[in-house]
C-alpha cells in the first residue's frame, strides 16, 4: 500500500457489539445476517474485573492491549524462531514483512484503521470461534490455587501435595473454559467436556495449540526476566478450516506475568507475585468489595489507575525492548 492511501473513517465501519472490554465493527455494506470476512476490533481502555467493568478506565490501555497483541501475533508467526501459527489479522505485523510474504507496514493499518482509532484497532478476518477459552497455567495461583486447596486438582487434574500459591507446576497444565454466552460466567470444565463442545480432534487442536504457544511464550518472556504464570487464548476456524489464534494474546489482560527476580528471592505470595497485569486491579477490588459483589463496584482510585496503567507500559519495555 501506498503512503497516499485514505485514512477510512467510522462511516465504512458498522458497530454490532460490545463486549467487556472491546468494541466489535463490521464493514458497513455488510448485509443483515450475512457474515462479514473482516472486522474491526477495538481495544477500549475498559477494565474488568470478576466479570464486571469498573470506572474509571485505565488510560491508553487499549493501545497498550493492542501494541502487546501485534507484538505477540509477529513472534508467534515466526519471529522467536518457531513455526507459524496462524493468526487472524488481515495484515499480520505492523513490524515490518510477515513470513507469509505479504507487506504488513503501519501504512496496511492506517489504510484500513479509522484515524480515531488509530492504536487500539486491528482488522481481523472474522472467525467461527470456537465455545472455549484455551487456559494454560504453568505456575499455581488465582482460582488454580482456590480449587487446589480443596480438592488437590486443577480443573480435575491431580497435583502433587504441598504446593503454595505461586509455586511453578511440574509441568504446564492445559485447563480449558466454556466460553459462557454474554453476561454469564465462564466455567472452568474438563478436557473430556470439551470433547463434547466441539469434538474430539479439535479438542486435542486447541489443547495442543495452546501448549504450544505458551512454552513458546513462557520461553520468550523469560529471556527477559518475566514469568508468564498463566494465561487464556481464544481460537476460531476461518474459512478455509483453519484453526486460528484470535483475539488477544498474551497481553496483561488474558494473562499472568511476574517479575522472575522477585519471584526467586520473594519469601511470601505477595512479593513472589509481583505482577505487570490485571492482579493490582484484582487485588485491590478483592479488598473494597465484599461478596456476593451485587451492584455497582466501588470506582477505583486514582492511585491504583496510574500504578496498573505504569506496570502494563513497563511489561511492554521489557518485553519488546520499545
Ligand atoms: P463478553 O463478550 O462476554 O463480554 P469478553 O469480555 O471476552 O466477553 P471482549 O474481549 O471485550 O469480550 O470482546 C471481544 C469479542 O470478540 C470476544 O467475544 C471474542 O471471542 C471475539 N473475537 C475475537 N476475535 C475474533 C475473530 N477473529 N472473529 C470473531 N470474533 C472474535
Ligand atoms: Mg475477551
Amino acid at each position: 500500500m501506498t503512503d497516499a492511501a485514505p485514512t477510512p473513517d467510522l462511516a465504512e465501519w458498522r458497530h454490532v457489539y460490545s463486549g467487556k472490554v472491546r468494541d466489535l465493527y463490521v464493514p458497513a455494506d455488510t448485509a443483515d445476517g450475512a457474515e462479514p470476512e473482516r472486522m474491526l476490533v477495538v481495544a477500549s481502555d475498559r477494565v474488568s474485573a470478576f466479570d464486571h467493568v469498573l470506572e474509571p478506565g485505565i488510560p491508553g490501555k487499549g493501545v497498550l492491549l493492542t501494541t502487546l497483541s501485534l507484538w505477540w501475533f509477529d513472534q508467534l508467526a515466526g519471529g522467536d524462531g518457531g513455526r507459524r501459527i496462524p493468526n487472524h489479522l488481515t495484515a499480520t505485523s505492523v513490524l515490518g514483512d510477515g513470513p507469509d510474504g505479504i507487506a504488513n507496514t503501519a501504512d496496511d493499518l492506517r489504510s484500513l484503521v479509522p484515524a480515531q482509532f488509530t492504536g487500539r484497532a486491528m482488522v481481523v478476518k472474522s472467525l467461527d470461534m470456537q465455545p472455549i477459552e484455551c487456559v494454560v497455567r504453568g505456575y499455581l495461583t488465582g482460582s488454580g490455587w482456590a480449587e487446589y486447596q480443596q480438592t488437590r486438582t486443577v480443573c480435575g487434574i491431580p497435583l502433587p501435595d504441598g504446593l503454595t500459591d505461586g509455586d511453578r507446576l511440574p509441568e504446564p497444565i492445559y485447563t480449558p473454559a466454556y466460553k459462557a454466552p454474554m453476561g454469564e460466567h465462564d466455567e472452568n470444565i474438563s478436557f473430556e467436556r470439551s470433547v463434547e463442545l466441539v469434538g474430539a480432534e479439535r479438542a486435542a487442536e486447541l489443547r495442543d495449540l495452546s501448549l504450544e504457544i505458551y512454552a513458546r511464550a513462557a520461553a520468550l518472556a523469560e529471556s527477559k526476566g518475566l514469568i508468564l504464570a498463566d494465561t487464556k487464548f481464544e481460537f476460531g476456524l476461518d474459512a478455509n478450516g483453519v484453526m486460528t489464534l484470535a483475539d488477544e494474546v498474551l497481553t496483561s489482560d488474558s494473562s499472568r506475568y511476574w517479575d522472575a527476580a522477585a519471584w526467586e528471592s520473594g519469601t511470601t505470595a505477595k512479593e513472589r507475585m509481583a505482577s505487570f497485569d490485571k492482579q493490582i486491579v484484582r487485588d485491590w477490588l478483592a479488598a473494597n468489595w465484599a461478596p456476593p459483589r451485587e451492584g455497582e463496584p466501588p470506582a477505583l482510585p486514582a492511585e491504583i489507575v496510574e500504578r496498573t496503567a505504569d506496570r502494563y507500559r513497563e511489561l511492554i519495555e521489557r518485553l519488546t525492548g520499545a
